[in-house]
């Protein structure tokens, strides 16, 4: 697909004359607080040869995403985030550091809160930061289904019966243990379902994060997948969403550049607000200091770092520039997953921790 249409001039794109038609701000707007904004470099508003990037103007912020911290008790090679034992690249959330984002949020109209890693129960106030959240909004958790989510089932339990339910994505690669435990280790495909059993015999809403393919029959492997949970006593109609390969933390994915145009040609405003960084945030802390991102595919480049606050957050025009943001453009990948809704299913996006 050749994707540089025609584009606005660079005038345009800098006295903000050049947007989709539903999204009139300024550029004067792209501020943010606290430290210089490594946004106002020319990379940023325009691809290589010049041509102004598309972007996305955020509207509500519906999605709170907590970032846990990228230590985990896998070590797999595939991992988005670089996740492993006592990694530090992003660090570990206490109550304390969440307590004001979910305030804020609140204030906000948020409508749910979601949580990845790493792997978000080996952080030993998770369970107190899942509650407190519980209190306010229903809540979405990414694990991967082991050791440290079964060992601490009883505290799981416990939040049945809060004000909001609490849902649960579990990584489960593939439909065998053979090529699931080539990436994640021997043992750790049975733990999973069992996991999964489990919680859904505790009452919970379940659903499966696998990995999809290059040019793979998306609904020959989910059948794959359905009879794993057929002979396993889990519901075969639980959703399942596929990911692409997304690469490890601060790789350079060779995609085409997206730009402005793009977005107007291959896109619809409903399109365009179907994208995470429309309605969704992540919080972050990295080195002490918690953070705002674009969304939960962006937290190794600078750029997306987008303030200190939510409502700062929302004022900034996300640029599409990292490598990611095509698999956004191209297949609409999300790892949000409002509700629940099994429509949900077969969405690209995240992969899981
Ligand atoms: S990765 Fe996707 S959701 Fe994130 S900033 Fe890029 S386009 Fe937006």
């Amino acid at each position: 697909m050749i994707l540089r249409m025609r584009s606005a001039s660079e005038s345009q794109v800098r006295d903000g004359t050049s947007v989709y038609p539903e999204t009139v701000i300024a550029i004067a707007d792209l501020t943010r607080p606290a430290k210089a904004a490594p946004r106002t470099s020319r990379d940023w508003t325009h691809g290589p040869a010049g041509e102004p990037r598309g972007y996305i103007q955020p509207t509500l912020l519906k999605e709170l995403w907590f970032h846990t911290g990228t230590t985990c008790n896998l070590r797999c090679p595939f991992c988005l985030e670089g996740s492993s034992p006592g990694d530090k690249r992003l660090g570990a959330l206490t109550l304390a550091d969440v307590r004001p984002f979910i305030e804020e949020a609140r204030s906000l109209g948020v409508e749910q809160f979601s949580f990845t890693g790493g792997e978000p129960f080996v952080i030993p106030e998770f369970p107190a930061i899942l509650h407190h959240a519980l209190q306010h909004r229903p809540c979405l958790v990414l694990t991967n289904g082991t050791l440290p989510i079964l060992n601490r089932m009883r505290d799981v339990a416990a939040l049945r019966g809060q004000p909001h339910a609490v849902r649960f994505r579990i990584s489960l690669d593939h439909a065998n243990a053979e090529q699931h435990d080539a990436g994640r280790g021997a043992g750790n495909f049975d733990l999973a379902l069992n996991a999964l059993r489990t919680l859904h015999e505790l009452g919970f809403g379940v659903s499966v994060a696998r990995h999809r393919g290059k040019d793979e029959d998306v609904p020959a492997v989910d059948q794959q997948f359905q009879a794993v949970f057929r002979a396993a006593g889990i519901p075969e109609n639980i959703p399942i969403v596929s990911f692409p390969e997304f690469l490890r933390p601060n790789s350079n994915g060779a995609v085409p550049v997206i730009t402005e145009a793009c977005m107007t040609t291959y896109h619809t405003p409903d399109s365009r607000a179907a994208f995470m960084c429309a309605y969704t945030k992540m919080v972050v802390k990295r080195d002490g200091h918690l953070r705002v991102y674009a969304c939960t595919l962006v937290d190794d480049d600078p750029d997306y770092d987008l303030g200190g606050t939510l409502s700062a957050s929302m004022q900034v025009r996300v640029m599409l520039k990292h490598h990611r943001c095509f698999s956004c453009f191209a297949y609409g990948a999300s790892c949000s997953d409002p509700g629940g809704n099994p429509m949900n299913a077969h969405q690209s996006g995240v992969s899981p921790p």
